[in-house]
């Protein structure tokens, strides 16, 4: 056999160049969630287009192609092994599909997500139909190109977004959570309900925003490597762990909604900025996968953002600043107002309770579209039976029912999972840091850096040079296990709510 003779600093400018293209792309999408003039969102879609097409062919190409398969990987170091095994994988992608599908399947997204968008403002799931219908055809053809033999077309939908988590372990953990889940949620609405009414007074913004920013420093939120923006929906994005953005919304009759958000995207920051830098600019520069980034903004967010400790310190602030709001409402009032559960219809202003059962309505669904025939035409009666079954509410209309999602328009079939799957992590972690560190005491006393050191020890530095169930073994000591994040809704709502 012929000795393997290309090194790794061969593939550096081919990398290189990715990154810059990668760079110039994500501030382009930036700029357009934040600053762009209305009008300029055709024009710059068209040439990120073309940007996106060029780094995708800086990367796989036949002289990569060449170098990976004369690799000599006998010295690699342990980021070059990382940055290998990525680089592989994306090869392995690309090649499974057809280039002229790929941008076919880009173009029906595209056309669907505009006639999702006129669909649900005028709230007529006929107009959308079609494109849906094509959608999931196309999904389907896609998902068999990766589908492993055996293993079901869901399968390899799913392993798309969550690499190696199955089905077996999603009806797993729904059935669990439907039998433990949905009982505590009937004996909650039988249970006094929680006064919050003073979220919804006036708040003024320009003190929001400075409260925000304060919140989000405290969290140890780095501003010399991250911008605070905002946006009509906040989001994080990040191109390196140098440069680190997030974006937030105030609403002047809403207090909690802004701060909820800082709070959730700066743990989406946290985790990018506490990447090492041997990361730096890599292919694995950035969180291990969806599941693992939603469970770190979802543990700040929930599980600390939440609690009482967390807010003895921080609580003064707030009442100093909004005396007139807040004077006569005592921390603990407070807090058991941000955890009020209320089933409602639109997930993303669900609270913590109840969440799940969203993505379980949108999971049973998905489930039938793949593997089922199941028309387009009866999806909507099917996802307001569910609703209610679980829920105990109906949608009035569509847009408030099967619409309220942009995912499914673009494309995103198999993704919804792995916001549950974020919870179930943090929950996980959250068992094990419990013993080794005193999480409410470290919080008491202001010192939520502690907390954030434990997470970057354990995971965030690694970024994604090593996989979500490796990250989650290695920290907890066994495999995922989704009983923890049922025992701790258990645990916290039977509190709250005194039952
Ligand atoms: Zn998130």
């Amino acid at each position: 056999m012929e000795k393997k003779n290309r090194t790794f600093q061969e593939l550096a400018p081919y990398l290189d160049r990715y990154m810059a293209y990668h760079t110039a792309i994500n501030i382009m999408d930036w700029d357009a969630n934040t600053t762009a003039p209305e009008e300029a969102s055709e024009y710059t879609a068209r040439a990120a287009g073309i940007l996106s097409q060029e780094r995708f062919t800086a990367l796989i190409n036949p002289q990569v192609k060449e170098i990976m398969q004369n690799l000599d990987e006998d010295g690699l170091d342990t980021v070059q092994k990382a940055i290998l095994r990525r680089l592989k994988k994306e090869f392995e992608k690309s090649e499974a599909v057809p280039a002229n599908e790929m941008g076919e399947f880009t173009e029906l997204t595209s056309r669907s997500t505009n006639a999702w968008q006129k669909a649900k403002k005028e709230q007529d799931f006929s107009l959308y139909a079609p494109y849906l219908e094509k959608v999931i055809a196309y999904k389907k053809k896609l998902g068999g190109y990766s589908r492993k033999d055996g293993s079901r077309l869901y399968d390899a939908l799913l392993d798309g977004y969550e690499e190696s988590f199955h089905i077996e372990d999603l009806d797993r953990f729904f059935d669990k959570l439907k039998k433990e889940i949905i009982p505590l949620l009937r004996r909650i609405e039988e249970a006094e309900e929680i006064d919050d009414s003073f979220f919804y007074l006036d708040y003024d913004i320009e003190k929001q925003k400075e409260f925000n920013r304060y919140l989000a420093e405290y969290m140890g939120f780095d501003f010399k490597r991250g911008v605070i923006a905002e946006s009509e929906h906040p989001f994080t994005t990040g191109w390196h762990n140098h440069d680190v953005r997030i974006t937030t919304h105030y609403y002047k009759n809403n207090l909690p909604s802004a701060i909820l958000s800082t709070i959730h995207e700066g743990g989406h920051a946290l985790y990018e900025q506490g990447i090492s830098d041997a990361f730096t600019q890599t292919l694995v520069g950035e969180g291990a996968s969806c599941a693992m980034h939603e469970s770190q903004s979802r543990f700040y967010e929930n599980i600390i953002g939440r609690s009482e400790a967390f807010w003895e310190p921080l609580y003064p602030k707030l009442t100093e600043m909004f005396p007139e709001q807040l004077g006569q409402v005592s921390l603990r009032q407070f807090v058991r107002a941000l955890n009020k559960v209320k089933a409602d219809l639109i997930r993303t202003e669900s609270d913590e309770l109840t969440y799940c059962l969203h993505i379980m309505v949108r999971y049973e669904l998905e489930k039938k579209m793949v593997e089922e025939e199941i028309p387009v035409e009866e999806l909507p009666k099917l996802w307001n039976q569910k609703y209610e079954e679980y829920l105990g509410v109906k949608p009035g209309n569509d847009a408030e029912g099967i619409m309220q999602d942009v995912h499914w328009s673009m494309g995103d079939i198999g993704y919804f999972p792995s916001y549950a799957l974020g919870n179930a992590f943090a929950a996980q972690i959250y068992h094990t840091m419990k013993k080794e560190l005193p999480v409410d005491e470290l919080l008491r006393q202001g010192k939520i850096s502690e907390i954030t050191a434990y997470l970057r020890e354990h995971i965030h530095q690694y970024g994604a040079s090593r996989e979500p169930r490796e990250l989650l073994k290695a920290l907890t000591g066994e495999e995922f296990n989704a009983d923890y994040y049922i025992d701790y809704l258990k645990e916290k709502f039977t509190q709250v709510y005194g039952l």
